[in-house]
């Protein structure tokens, strides 16, 4: 289930922590980081977010043909095999070589349009970008000579702006080489830098624009007074109940074996719905609003809780895999936890057999 009125207000929430001369752009890209890209791209810009952001042309050519006409731009670097169709939808590419230039020019030459490119400098993170004023030059030569192309951003990414002290200085370092490289540009040109970690930490780095990631789900990568709020719920079934006697083993490799009476509710979720296999072990889920282990490996597609403190569990009960239940409430950094990775891994992997329903 996903809360679009909570992406709306998380979004509306971002947009008033960041100076009013400041643009906001919703960042989209692997379908809403799991939540569905157009609905979420819908709510995103009711919340006054100014633009999207997708992670190819083909993400973006999604929203196009769901009617989203708001500035789209591709946070990765142009590709030959997409930069017409990125020209003809109308979405900003993002350059960061003479070459990539020429290609956009190409494209849009054909077309008889203009199109609009961001150019990406890399200050630290070691990704794509230009490294150096000698770079940046080559790139802003191009497109002089590029009549079909303009200049419409200039943004670099922060590799470590949720750190400690140590990664704030590093991220001091990469916003100061940023200005260094962007002060001489027109002052048409929209420069960006902030994801979500520095939108909450270093509000002073927004410029004319914030990219509001992880945040916009809920989910912020550090502190902050916002009051943001997780907008996916995932659930599952009972689809089984069984009472087993002590020294029964459950599930795969025989890791779990009961030490009593238990009562094993079997549930409609595994790994193949992006629940991950190495959470086994140290998961938990919610039913009728308490929180039950998880008993043994998931499977591919079922898992087993122990349900021996609940009454009454049936098939076809609810399952909360992620979300809240009674008093109770499992986030996505607990599962993150349980499965040693992090939040944004654990929305983007829930299973395109999930169905995705929304509410208002
Ligand atoms: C994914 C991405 C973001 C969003 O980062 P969050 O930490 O989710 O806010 C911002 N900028 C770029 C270039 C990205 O690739």
């Amino acid at each position: 289930m996903i809360d679009l009125a909570a992406i709306r207000e998380n979004m509306a929430h971002i947009r008033s922590a960041t100076h009013p001369s400041a643009k906001v752009m919703a960042v989209v890209k692997a379908d809403g980081y799991g939540h569905g890209s157009v609905e979420v791209s819908r709510a995103a810009l009711a919340g006054g977010a100014d633009m999207l952001a997708v992670a190819s042309v083909a993400e973006g050519t999604v929203l196009r043909e769901k009617g989203i006409r708001a500035p789209i731009l591709v946070l990765g670097a142009v590709l030959a095999a997409d930069v017409a169709e990125g020209v003809e939808n109308d979405i900003i590419q993002t350059v960061c070589t003479p070459e990539m230039v020429r290609l956009c020019e190409e494209a849009a030459a054909k077309t008889e349009k203009q199109t609009k490119v961001h150019l990406k400098i890399d200050t630290g993170m070691g990704r794509i970008g230009v490294r150096n004023r000698e770079e940046r030059d080559a790139v802003l030569q191009e497109l002089i000579n590029s009549p079909h192309v303009l200049l419409d951003g200039a943004f670099t990414h922060l590799s470590d702006a949720d750190d400690g002290e140590d990664g704030m200085a590093y991220t001091e370092g990469q916003f100061q080489k940023f200005l260094e490289l962007t002060k001489d540009l027109p002052q048409h040109v929209i420069r960006h830098c902030a994801n979500s970690a520095a939108i909450h930490r270093r509000p002073d780095m927004a410029l004319d624009m914030v990219r509001a990631g992880i945040s916009l789900y809920g989910y912020p990568p550090v502190e902050t007074g916002l009051e943001l709020k997780p907008c996916m719920r995932w659930t599952a079934k009972v689809s089984y109940v069984k009472e087993l006697p002590a020294g029964e083993y459950i599930s795969y490799g025989r890791t779990f074996r009961t030490d009593r009476p238990t009562r094993v509710a079997t549930v409609t979720c595994g790994y193949a719905d992006g629940y991950h296999r190495s959470a086994s072990g140290k998961a938990e889920v919610l039913i009728h609003g308490r929180r039950v282990p998880v008993l043994g490996r998931i499977c591919m597609d079922q898992m087993m809780a122990d349900v021996s403190e609940l009454d009454n569990v049936q098939p076809e009960d609810e399952v909360v895999l992620m979300g809240e239940s009674g008093n109770e409430r499992i986030t996505a950094e607990d599962l993150a936890a349980w499965s040693g990775t992090i939040s944004y891994e654990i929305l983007l992997s829930v299973g395109s057999r999930v169905e995705r329903v929304f509410t208002e």
